[in-house]
Parts: C-alpha cells; sequence; structure tokens
C-alpha cells in the first residue's frame, strides 16, 4: 500500500473550494486590527484572538522594528545553546511578577509550550487527568509523555472526582485544563476543582491562553478566582493578548528549572525571535500602562453576550469576550459562515471534532479596540443573515 493513497483520497477540503465553501486558510490581503481586506472586500475581524488590540500598537510596533536592528531578524539557534537573548530572561522575570508566580520559562509558541511541559512532566508510572475540552496542545503534551492519560466530561465534577477516586494513590497525578475555554468562551470551575485536586494528591495547571491579559484585570483566569497560591502551573501564549509569537509556562522555581532541562520542544527548537521577544514585553507594558483596555474587551464581551442572547442565538455558557453561536449543524454552520462573510463579517466555523457533535458553533471573539459602530453592525449583520437562514 502506498503511504499517499489516503492523500489522493482526501478531496473534502478541494471540493468544499469548488463549491465556493472553504472557510479556512483565508489569504488576507490587508490586516488592521478590527478590519480586513480580502480580495477587495472590507470585513469587520470577529475572529482573532486579539483581545487587547495590540498588534497595531504603536508602542508593540515600534518595539519590534527596535529589536530587529538592535538584534537582527532570529536568534538562528536553541534557548539551550547560542539562542538566549538577556531580553528573553527580561520577559521571563517581568511575567513572574505579572502572574505573581515564583519563576517562567519562555518557548517559541504556545503549543510547543504545551507539548514540552506536560511531557516533560508526566513520565511512565504518571497519570494526566484532561477535561475533555481542552486544546489540542494540551492533548498531544499528554500523548507525548509516557504516562496514563484520563479524561473528564467538560466542566463535570461528579465525573472528575469518580476518575481522582478510581486512580492508584500512589501515582504522581496532574490535572491539565483551559482556564477560559477557546471554542465556547466559559471558565474551568476552578473554585471547585482545585480544592478536589488537593484531596486526592494532583497538581493543577492551567492553560490561560485566552484569559491572560483578558480576565482578572489582566492576569489571568486563576487571578480572576483568586486561586494564584493555589494552582501549581500557569500557561499562556504570546499569540492573543500579547500581540506576539510564543508562550511560557509559570510556577515554582523548582518545577520551571526541572522543564527548562527536560522540555524537548524548547531545547531541540530555535528560540523566540528578537521582535517577537520585544513586542511581547512591549504589550505587557501596555498591559500595565492602559488598564482601561482591559476593562473595554470585558465590557465589549458583556455587550456582545447579551446582543446575541436578546436576538434568540444560543451562546452556552459564554460569560467572556469569546462568543460562541451554537448552531449543531455541519451544513447550516457553512451557510451562515458563508453569508456572513459576503456580508462583511469575519468569523470562524467550528466543526467537529473540534466541538462535539451537536455543538457546531460559529466562534466569535472581540478586541478592545473594536468601535461600538462596528460591534452593531456585526450584531444587526448577525441578526438579519440568522432569521434569512432560520437559526432565529
Ligand atoms: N492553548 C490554547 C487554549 C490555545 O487556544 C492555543 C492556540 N489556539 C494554544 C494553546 C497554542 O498557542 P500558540 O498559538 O501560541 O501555539
Amino acid at each position: 500500500m502506498d503511504i499517499f493513497q489516503k492523500c489522493l483520497e482526501y478531496t473534502e477540503a478541494r471540493d468544499a473550494i469548488k463549491q465556493g465553501f472553504y472557510p479556512y486558510f483565508i489569504p488576507l490581503n490587508e490586516n488592521e486590527g478590527t478590519e480586513v481586506m480580502y480580495k477587495g472586500q472590507r470585513l469587520i475581524m470577529c475572529g482573532s484572538n486579539n483581545y487587547l488590540g495590540l498588534t497595531t500598537h504603536p508602542k508593540v510596533k515600534e518595539a519590534a522594528k527596535t529589536a530587529i536592528d538592535r538584534y537582527g531578524t532570529s536568534c538562528t539557534g536553541s534557548r539551550f545553546l547560542n539562542g538566549t537573548l538577556a531580553m528573553h530572561e527580561q520577559l521571563e522575570h517581568e511575567l513572574a511578577e505579572w502572574v505573581g508566580m515564583e519563576s517562567t520559562l519562555v518557548f517559541s509558541t504556545g503549543m510547543q509550550t504545551n507539548l514540552g511541559t506536560v511531557s516533560a512532566l508526566v513520565g511512565r508510572d504518571d497519570i494526566v487527568i484532561l477535561d475533555k475540552d481542552d486544546h489540542a496542545s494540551i492533548v498531544d503534551g499528554a500523548r507525548l509523555g509516557y504516562g496514563k492519560i484520563e479524561r473528564y466530561r467538560h466542566n463535570d465534577l461528579e465525573h472528575l472526582e469518580r476518575v481522582l477516586k478510581s486512580l492508584p494513590a500512589e501515582s504522581g497525578k496532574i490535572l491539565v485544563m483551559d482556564g477560559l475555554f477557546s471554542m465556547e468562551g466559559d471558565l474551568a470551575d476552578l473554585p471547585e476543582i482545585v480544592p478536589l485536586a488537593k484531596k486526592y494528591g494532583a497538581r493543577v495547571m492551567v492553560d490561560d491562553a485566552h484569559g491572560m491579559g483578558v480576565l482578572g484585570k489582566g492576569h489571568g483566569t486563576v487571578a480572576h478566582f483568586g486561586l494564584t497560591d493555589q494552582v501549581d502551573l500557569i500557561m499562556s501564549t504570546f499569540s492573543k493578548s500579547f500581540a506576539s509569537l510564543g508562550g511560557f509556562i509559570a510556577g515554582k522555581e523548582e518545577v520551571i528549572d526541572y522543564i527548562k532541562h527536560h522540555a524537548r520542544s524548547m531545547i531541540f527548537s530555535a528560540s523566540i525571535p528578537p521582535s517577537n521577544t520585544a513586542s511581547a514585553l512591549a504589550a505587557l507594558q501596555v498591559m500595565r500602562e492602559e488598564p482601561e483596555r482591559i476593562q473595554r474587551v470585558n465590557d465589549i464581551g458583556l455587550k456582545m453576550c447579551e446582543g446575541y442572547k436578546s436576538l434568540g442565538f444560543d451562546i452556552g455558557r459564554s460569560v467572556t469576550p469569546v462568543v460562541p453561536i451554537i448552531i449543531g449543524d455541519d451544513m447550516k454552520t457553512f451557510l451562515f459562515w458563508k453569508a456572513l462573510f459576503e456580508n462583511g463579517v469575519f468569523v470562524n466555523p467550528v466543526i467537529s471534532p473540534a466541538v462535539a457533535p451537536g455543538h457546531q458553533l460559529m466562534r466569535t471573539s472581540y478586541m478592545a479596540s473594536h468601535t461600538d459602530e462596528q460591534l452593531d453592525k456585526v450584531l444587526e449583520t448577525f441578526g438579519r443573515v440568522g432569521k434569512e437562514l432560520g437559526i432565529i
């Protein structure tokens, strides 16, 4: 059997393109943050993770340019060897202070942070316990580790306790879950999960890719719940509120030092480039200087949740600037996406396996830099198109 046979048989994406129904890999010609251009058409961007709108902030852009002038375009090597800059360590110190943990370690992406951290910690006799809605990078990190994987139904405390109770007391255990779930915009029930983990001797790691910079006055989901001294590890990324690329893990000094010397996705990969390091540092500075941005994106989240609910859409349990419009059917989701796109609104259709069957949804997400006028136009368009298609 030719190993390429499956590729020849895979025509789904090409068929969808032919039918004009392909909502992925859309090449944008311009991106001004809240508005983008596609083939001469202007769209309001409601599908980006640029929560604080900092990708176009003058201080963040300037920091990236200055770093290129000073350090060049790449570190051309791993953190472990030639690729550590003093700027990487400065970023780690500032992040540790921002999240309220002893120490942090910066990786080249959030994906690599989860792959490296989870696989380094979960050895042969250990068990990693995951929420069924966890991000793919957590699942893949767990698969890379040599330990056992257990999963519990999304935010289901009873199921989680049953799973924890069934595990051998002598095994090392770690629970890993998103803080703000990336697709449905709801929060991990940390005030219940953390004591449960302690009761059964499990450590807790929170992936706060989406909550950092948004919740807890920007300090993240764990800070939002006042649990910083109870959670063992906090992970986040620079590809969202930090308007850059990269990721980090925060925790106790000895644990971070162990990860630093065992995480293969960091040791065997080139370090985060100077421009991205500098823009992440600048974004952190803007978070300190302009807290009104953090307030604004939260206000917008509430406005949009209320707006969609009053139009009659099902937004699940979102209470954040990530607002899902649950549709529950692949074809309806694609039809809705296409009509919204043609009417100037960019959103992301999400079908299974990214979400459970029956939960197919339109993922919408908002930025502090969206204007009220843009947001009202988005709601008006959703309402009009949603009625035309019989979704509401
Ligand atoms: N964790 C979560 C919850 C995410 O949503 C993402 C990115 N979508 C990542 C990790 C990976 O981050 P990055 O884009 O920096 O690789």
